[in-house]
């Protein structure tokens, strides 16, 4: 045998290094899945938000990024016993550039029922991983860590910068988390040019935004009085039946005929939708251990949530002004009719153009990496990036990563190893073809 010589492969391009880097992480990148599945941050009401905030943050530093640790004081929910913790950590370059930015959510819903294994184990079966938070977004945080961190490796003389957040709260608005952080400044276009959110949007899609939110309450007025004697009071409760009767006729035809361009999935969702979260009229409902009768009386207020969901042609104002009229109009018709209207809650339609350099960029990184055409979507809902958009006035931001879209929230949530390997890899070459 000759003496053993190191030969460097022909094919030592960055590309093959950086596809080397990324093989050698594929445990690393199972068990970062399983740690952060195993802490569980159930959102509400806000657990452990600090312990998976330190736990990436030791991880972090000891690969060279600097962290701040950012707690969203009097942000909604923010408590001494649940207080709203944020992580943001920073890989500073060899020369000047640009700053791309992965901002992973870090809290989960409610486990809910149905489950076959440990919704906070992390098992691994049959190349998925199972857990509360696997899809959503536990897997595709761990892949951009695996990203940047097989991308460092390949590249430590990289231009500009590269950071990773993990933010609270997005579950629940996300107002102790990248609300927070954008009216702070750390999402600014002059800190940060790019921003992938690696929420479980399927491996090969591209999701550029997503449609608008007004939710309001509605409430009709009545007058109480002996259910004997109805006539000696005044039904909210039929009152409301002619508002949801006007809904049905004259409303929900309206909306159907409201086509959006935006590319949202499921296809159902591209047009303007209207649900009725809940109702509520007259006596409360009782404890469930009550066993006695209902008492008879008339109902003297009845209210309705609605959740309206708009599109990016339409104006909030108008949206709202579609309700009023349709009210004012059985108030003119109805005798006694009276109502009030209430906004809760609203979010503006966000999408980022189709030629965004974090789009282009990412798009050419999943044909190279899956071999076929990227997909652009929007989302039916909202998630982070409206504020990234709305506050940080950060327009160059996608959600892309692993993961099944259907599966978040539900019973026996899972990641697929692969899906996420796959994920990592076009998330590193987009750093590469932004920072090298
Ligand atoms: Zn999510």
């Amino acid at each position: 045998m000759g003496r053993a010589r190191k030969v460097l492969p022909m094919t030592d391009t960055p590309q093959t290094r950086l596809d080397m880097e990324l093989a050698a992480r594929e445990g690393d990148l199972i068990q970062l899945t399983q740690d952060l599945v195993r802490i569980p941050t159930l959102n509400p009401p806000g657990r452990c938000y600090r312990e998976i905030c330190d736990f990436l943050a030791e991880r972090l530093r000891a690969k060279g990024f600097a962290v701040d640790l950012i707690r969203a004081h009097g942000a909604p929910a923010d408590s001494e016993t649940y207080p709203r913790w944020n992580m943001v950590a920073r890989h500073e370059g060899a020369s000047p550039g640009d700053c791309v930015h992965f901002n992973s959510h870090h809290d989960v819903v409610e486990v809910g029922h149905g489950w076959t294994t440990d919704p906070f184990g992390g098992d691994l079966k049959g190349g998925k991983i199972y857990g509360r938070g696997t899809c959503d977004m536990k897997g595709g945080l761990a892949a951009s860590v695996i990203a940047a961190e097989a991308f460092i490796a390949a590249h430590p003389d990289h231009t500009g910068a590269i950071e990773i957040s993990a933010t609270a709260d997005e579950e629940s608005g996300g107002y102790g988390g990248v609300a927070y952080l954008a009216e702070q400044g750390w999402f600014s276009p002059e800190k940060v040019q790019h921003v992938i959110i690696p929420e479980p949007l399927n491996k090969d899609r591209i999701c550029l935004g997503h449609r608008g939110v007004w939710w309001a309450e509605i409430e009709t007025k009545g007058r109480i009085a002996h259910g004997s004697m109805p006539f000696l009071g005044d039904s909210a409760i039929r009152h409301m039946g002619a508002v949801l009767e006007e809904i049905e006729r004259t409303l929900y035809p309206l909306l159907a005929g409201k086509r959006t361009e935006m590319p949202v999935v499921p296809e159902g969702a591209r047009q303007s939708t209207l649900n009725i979260n809940s109702i509520h009229g007259g006596e409360p409902e009782q404890d469930a251990d009550y066993t006695g009768l209902p008492a008879p009386c008339v109902a003297d207020r009845c209210r309705i949530v609605i959740d309206r969901r708009f599109l990016i042609e339409e104006d909030l104002n108008e949206v709202k002004s579609e309700v009023a009229r349709m009210l004012d109009g059985i108030k003119q018709t109805r005798p006694k009719f009276d109502y009030d209207i209430r906004d809760l809650f609203e979010v503006i339609p966000s999408m980022t153009d189709q030629d965004a350099p974090v789009v282009k960029t990412v798009q050419a990184a999943i044909e190279k990496v899956l071999h076929k055409q990227a997909e652009f979507v929007v989302s039916p809902g909202t998630y982070d990036q409206k504020h990234i958009d709305r506050i940080g006035k950060l327009k160059n931001c996608i959600a892309y990563g692993p993961g099944i879209l259907d599966l978040a929230h539900q019973p026996d949530e899972w990641v697929g190893v692969q899906d996420m390997m796959d994920s990592a890899k076009v998330m590193a070459l987009t750093l590469q073809e932004l920072l090298t």
